[in-house]
């Protein structure tokens, strides 16, 4: 079979949108799938340039293909981008692009393939409006129940048996842990919006690990778990990050390292400077996370176990923070001999 048989057999049966585009951007092929995707026929496109079409604006800068990738030349990229349909409904698509180089490995061009995820964009738009309403709606009751069981422990209802009180003390402890979720709940549904945006300004990133270590240790104690404090030399004195959202992975790391690690334990946290970064790590000595697990910890709602507590969406947040900040995140473990977290920030 010749060459171009087999690559219109393949274009044409293709389960994506597919669309070749010449240096300047102009539609050179465009497949069934990308017709039905976009409402516009082969016909219509072709010789007319890509960007509104795929990229749903006139601006050349919106492609990232002609924006970052032209110089690199083997990269491919994937992008989200809304478009609107040749009938004027808007649709999400992701986009992949990957530049199309000739015999002398020179440019000529891209593919761009294309899938239509405008359902799944709705579905998670649903889930997060049904979390953020549980959320709402669950957060008053807690805090008030909170607020008189503290009077009741505090013996403003007449005084309590020890049984009493020990039976209070659960119930505040479980209330916590509701609580921590419906934080983690409300923080997910804000997570995309626009005012959920890092807000950065100098600070002393040493004093708020040493602020973070100290508090840990109150839960660390109980479980007989020592926690160590290790920062470089030449640690720059302030970092400009926002402080808030840096403390919030700070805590979650060490309360992490504290529920899988078991008694009598050690977590080392370590702050040193790496290059033109600074990283931070969290290392414990607790169950460890097994292999099979590792790719999807940092995936919204994944939990390897239900046997403690927890929403599985605090690494979720970490690395949207982390991210968020230019950063990297990412953790290294083995069963039952550990993990270690470890992220970067810009000095
Ligand atoms: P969770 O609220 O369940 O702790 P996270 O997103 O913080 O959610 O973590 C996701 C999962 O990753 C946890 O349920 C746990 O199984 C695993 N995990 C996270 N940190 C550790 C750790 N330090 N040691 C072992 N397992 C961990």
């Amino acid at each position: 079979m010749e060459k171009q048989e087999i690559y219109d057999v393949v274009i044409k049966n293709l389960p994506v949108g597919f669309s070749i585009v010449d240096l300047e951007g102009t539609i050179v092929d465009f497949n069934p799938i990308a017709e039905e995707i976009t409402g516009y026929s082969r016909e219509e496109v072709i010789n007319k340039p890509h960007f509104e079409i795929l990229h749903g604006t006139l601006d050349r800068d919106s492609c990232p293909l002609l924006k970052h990738a032209l110089s690199l030349k083997e990269q491919a990229i994937a992008v989200e981008t809304t478009i609107k349909k040749k009938n004027g409904e808007q649709i999400t698509l992701s986009v992949t692009t990957a530049p199309l180089l000739d015999e002398d490995g020179g440019l000529s061009g891209a593919v761009e393939l294309f899938r239509d995820i405008s359902e799944a964009k709705q579905r998670e738009r649903e889930r997060k409006n049904i979390l953020s309403m549980f959320a709402h709606d669950m957060k008053n009751p807690v805090t008030t129940a909170g607020g008189f069981l503290s009077r009741l422990l505090a013996g403003k209802a007449g005084a309590l048996t020890e049984k009493q009180k020990s039976y209070l003390e659960t119930i505040r402890e479980e209330l916590y842990k509701v609580s921590d979720l419906i934080a983690d709940f409300l923080e997910f549904s804000r997570i995309g919006a626009k005012a959920y945006r890092p807000v950065p300004r100098p600070f002393n990133i040493r004093k708020n690990m040493n602020n973070a270590v100290e508090a840990a240790k109150i839960e660390a104690d109980k479980k007989g778990i020592t926690i160590l404090f290790e920062v470089s030399e030449e640690m720059p004195p302030t970092i400009l990050a926002d402080p808030a959202m840096i403390d919030r992975v700070i805590a979650n790391l060490l309360d992490n390292a504290i529920t899988y690690t078991g008694k009598g334990g050690t977590i080392v946290v370590r702050l040193s400077d790496a290059d033109n970064d600074i990283l931070v790590s969290v290392t414990d000595t607790g169950r460890g996370i097994p292999e099979e697990h590792l790719p999807y910890i940092f995936d919204a709602f994944y939990r390897i176990s239900r046997d403690t507590k927890g929403s599985g969406l605090g690494l979720f947040i970490a690395k949207t923070i982390i991210e968020a900040h230019g950063g990297r995140i990412w953790a290294e473990s083995k069963r039952d001999k550990g993990s270690s977290f470890s992220f970067t920030l810009k000095q």
